[in-house]
């Protein structure tokens, strides 16, 4: 486990995998126990946090809706992108490729003599502040994730499969997650090369990633409740991300491009928070992107990606793609 993870954390995780563990050997799975008590232990943090999510969320789409919709689609492939993000994806990339990767990485530095890169190396005060050590991984994170969202923007094939999340005309908390799967590969690859350049601890690294979770799922309700001034000019508040998700903001022309902090948008001035978008999607995708099955919606991506990427690196409107 992570060399910087404070003891009483580690101990507390421990303690749980333990008892998975002792689980697993009377159900006379010991041969794969290790790997098998990390796995539903990292899947049960990932539903956990869906529930945490569902339990704030809900009562703010009943209670304070910003909108509502005559037909409701069917929201059964955002369920399974959910659980299907929870249960597969997360356990297996951030914490199994993640921590096999940073355990390859630390082996080959040290080897060489190099001290492997860490934060509370750089900045050794930092040693008895995990707290402060985690917000600021959270941070860097942040930032590298609000490049690679601005860049999918910017490249025609990249759109092509972000389109997938953009093609959401019922916004609502389930829509954080529908995204297509080979943008999913590229997030995790960026946020891993980034999490294993700034050192962030093998144990950290899923939970930074559960906090990405949690605030991207508010960030995408259909509610009136915002951050307030302040709180909004940190966070990136549901209106705040509904005016990326807006139809005339699909593409190059997007604005508000942060992940979970509204601050990298105000430093680079791509921020928009005068706009009280309602209404959001993709003018230019096709049916099965916007309502299709899980499958249909994934093929669709990939046609749209291919369809982009001939007409060239850039593309001045997508609206029409
Ligand atoms: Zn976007
Ligand atoms: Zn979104």
């Amino acid at each position: 486990m992570g060399t910087h993870t404070s003891p009483a954390y580690s101990m507390s995780v421990d303690g749980i995998l333990n008892f998975i563990q002792s689980l697993l050997e009377k159900l006379g799975m010991q041969h794969y126990e290790h790997a098998i008590s990390l796995w539903l232990f990292f899947a049960a943090c990932g539903v956990a946090e869906l529930c945490i999510s569902f339990s704030i969320c809900t009562p703010l789409e009943r209670y304070r809706p910003l909108t509502s919709w005559s037909k409701r689609n069917c929201i059964a492939a955002d369920v399974i992108y959910a659980f299907f993000v929870r249960i597969v994806l997360y356990p297996l990339i951030a914490f199994f490729e993640y921590d096999w990767l940073h355990r390859q990485l630390n082996g080959f530095l040290q080897a060489h003599a190099i001290t492997p890169p860490s934060l509370s190396r750089l900045l050794p005060f930092l040693v008895s502040w995990p707290a402060i050590v985690f917000i600021a991984n959270f941070t860097l994170l942040d930032l590298a994730d609000y490049w690679r969202h601005r860049l999918s923007h910017r490249y025609g094939w990249w759109y092509g499969i972000h389109s997938l999340h953009h093609a959401e005309d019922q916004m609502t908390f389930w829509s954080d997650d529908r995204s297509h799967i080979l943008e999913d590969a590229i997030t995790y690859v960026w946020l891993i090369l980034v999490g294993l350049t700034i050192g962030v601890p093998s144990l950290q690294f899923p939970f930074l990633i559960l906090c990405f979770r949690l605030l991207g799922s508010i960030s995408h309700a259909n509610t009136r409740v915002g951050y307030g001034w302040l709180g909004g000019h940190i966070f990136v508040s549901p209106q705040f991300h509904r005016t990326h998700h807006a139809l005339r903001a699909a593409g190059r022309r997007s604005c508000n491009f942060g992940t979970t902090l509204s601050l990298w948008d105000i430093s680079f001035g791509t921020a928009r928070f005068r706009d009280n978008t309602v209404e959001t999607g993709d003018a230019g995708a096709e049916p099965a992107l916007v309502s299709g099955s899980w499958g249909e919606q994934q093929l669709a991506g990939f046609r749209r990606m291919i369809r982009l990427a001939r007409r060239g690196k850039k593309t001045p409107s997508m609206r029409a793609a």
